[in-house]
């Protein structure tokens, strides 16, 4: 049995190891890298199903038995931090009230915190805290997770090809019989029993091709990254979901997020001045010195959310719960399947629940193992225990070495960063990037840096005040001097 799956994002590659631990044989196309789409580029939460109580507690009891279930089977990418939900004196106490009893009902546990112990823990918040209450938030490192989930269907004979887009379906009758591909590796048709559609935002636009009509409405969110890890656990604004409501620490930064505008397109916008200014505003709310932290950059992510019964007008209303859909049943095209909505959080339970679904309409007899399988990290990058055998220090804010970028296996530059971590640290490469670069030229990677540095930029000039505008100044300048390159 093989099958093509279209999107190495979370939810393509939760399909691909869960049919890959099922013993079929699984090629995933990606039209560019690894994490281009929304995977790349969220908050980092490891939702505890908190923000999701109220409003979708069907999403909410997933996210809480997943967010268990991860912390077991992939503890390399998941970090227990914990986290907070903070009502202001001013916030609607019945909702205080309803989400309570909603953590009862669906088994989410909290618990009270003491306002002064939250405030000794996390001095930076408003004085203004009524009540607090503790959930079980986690981090959820995205770049490795994606890195770990590659290395493990690979190291079980499935494949990735990246730089790779999906054109178009072959037919046998109404059967799928194959996939039409270019990229890299140029035109080539991958032969299959089964194609299954996980392009995200991107998913309406595979199924169109397909002759199919699928209502995924894009929105995007903007987030703001700030420097230094300035809080240890998650800080929810106790209220309904809504614009920079949360904090996310991240590694050696803190992640403020997000707004949700409903939009045409699924390419994810540029961060907008207006709206990062906005967005200060809201978090200034919650830690009113914000203004003071220093911004390293926005960036925006697309939500792949979907309506069955429609585009709605408001997308903060579509549900965050997920659809796996078998077009042999609903449209006759049959061996085609789509897997929409959901959250990096569920991306396991998406991919079993696909699993089921095929198996059931192909005829498949093996059981899900992805709840026991552990999803192991095999490339660890070796502590630089002394620094002159690891040859140059090339990125300071991750202590990335020369051995360490030799060392990596990965056969893109976007993969070489999720080994390594270079450039994500919180200079965000206007160092490393140029050093990396430079070497890198020589391996034909330069291209990949260069649009990450374009990127960035963009990012950093939406928040281009104080030590930003400064930092944008310097970021130019050295691009100037080391790379030949214009100054803008
Ligand atoms: C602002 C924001 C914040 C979020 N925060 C969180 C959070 O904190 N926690 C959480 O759990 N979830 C969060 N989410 C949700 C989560 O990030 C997404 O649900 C998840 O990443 C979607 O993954 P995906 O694989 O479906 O889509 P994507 O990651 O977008 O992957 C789809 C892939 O398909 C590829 N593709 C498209 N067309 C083709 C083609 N023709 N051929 C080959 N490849 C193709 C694209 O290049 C892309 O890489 C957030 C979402 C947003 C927008």
């Amino acid at each position: 049995m093989r099958v093509v799956v279209i999107g190495a994002g979370a939810t393509g590659l939760g399909v691909a190891w869960d049919l890959t631990l099922r013993g079929i044989d699984v090629t995933v196309v990606e039209a560019r890298e690894l994490g281009a789409g929304t995977s790349g580029r969220f908050h980092g939460l490891l939702h505890s199903g908190g923000r999701y109580l109220v409003t979708d507690p069907s999403a909410a009891k997933e996210c809480y038995s997943e967010n268990m279930l991860l912390r077991r089977i992939a503890c390399d990418a998941v970090v227990a931090t914990g986290g907070y939900f903070v009502k202001k004196f001013g916030d609607d106490s019945t909702f205080e009230s309803r989400w309570l009893s909603q953590a009862e009902e669906l088994g989410v546990p909290t618990h009270p915190v003491k306002v002064a112990e939250l405030v000794d823990e996390l001095p930076m918040l408003t004085r203004d805290v009524q009540r607090a209450h503790w959930v079980p938030d986690g981090v959820l490192e995205g770049f490795t997770m994606l890195s770990m989930l590659v290395q493990a269907i690979e190291s079980r004979g499935s494949r990735l090809f990246d730089h790779t887009k999906a054109i178009r379906l072959r037919l046998d009758g109404d059967r799928v019989s194959g996939v039409e591909v270019e990229g890299v590796g140029g035109y080539r048709v991958l032969e299959c029993d089964a194609v299954v559609n996980t392009a995200g935002p991107w998913a309406g636009i595979v199924a169109r091709d397909w002759g199919l009509d699928i209502k995924v409405q894009p929105s995007y969110g903007l987030m703001l990254i700030f420097a230094n890890r300035r809080m240890n656990k998650v800080v929810n604004r106790l209220k309904p979901p809504g614009d920079g409501d949360i904090f996310v620490p991240h590694r050696e930064v803190v992640i403020l997020g997000t707004t949700d505008v409903a939009q045409g397109l699924p390419d994810a916008p540029e961060p907008r001045r207006a709206e990062a200014i906005r967005l200060m505003e809201l978090g200034a709310e919650l830690v009113p010195d914000l203004g003071s932290w220093r911004v390293l950059r926005g960036f925006t992510g697309v939500r792949p959310l979907y309506e069955p019964s429609g585009v709605t007008g408001d997308s903060r209303t579509v549900s965050r719960d997920f659809a796996v859909l078998d077009h042999g049943e609903t449209d006759g095209l049959n061996g085609a399947f789509s897997v929409l909505g959901g959250k990096w959080t569920t991306f396991r339970l998406m991919g079993e629940a696909l699993g089921e679904r095929l198996a059931k309409a192909l005829n498949v007899d093996s059981p899900s193992l992805s709840r026991e399988v552990a999803i192991e990290r095999r490339h660890v990058r070796s502590v630089p225990s002394a620094p002159k055998a690891r040859g140059a220090l090339l990125c300071e804010c991750e202590q990335v070495y020369e051995a360490d970028l030799d060392e990596s296996t990965a056969t893109s530059q976007m993969q070489r960063r999720f080994d390594t971590w270079f450039a994500m640290g919180p200079c965000q490469g206007t160092f490393c990037a140029h050093r990396v670069l430079g070497r890198e030229r020589a391996v034909g990677f330069a291209d990949e840096l260069s649009s990450l540095r374009r990127e960035r930029e963009h990012g950093l000039n939406a928040v281009g005040w104080g030590a930003s505008a400064r930092l944008i100044a310097l970021e130019q300048s050295i691009a100037a001097q080391s790379l030949g390159e214009d100054a803008r």
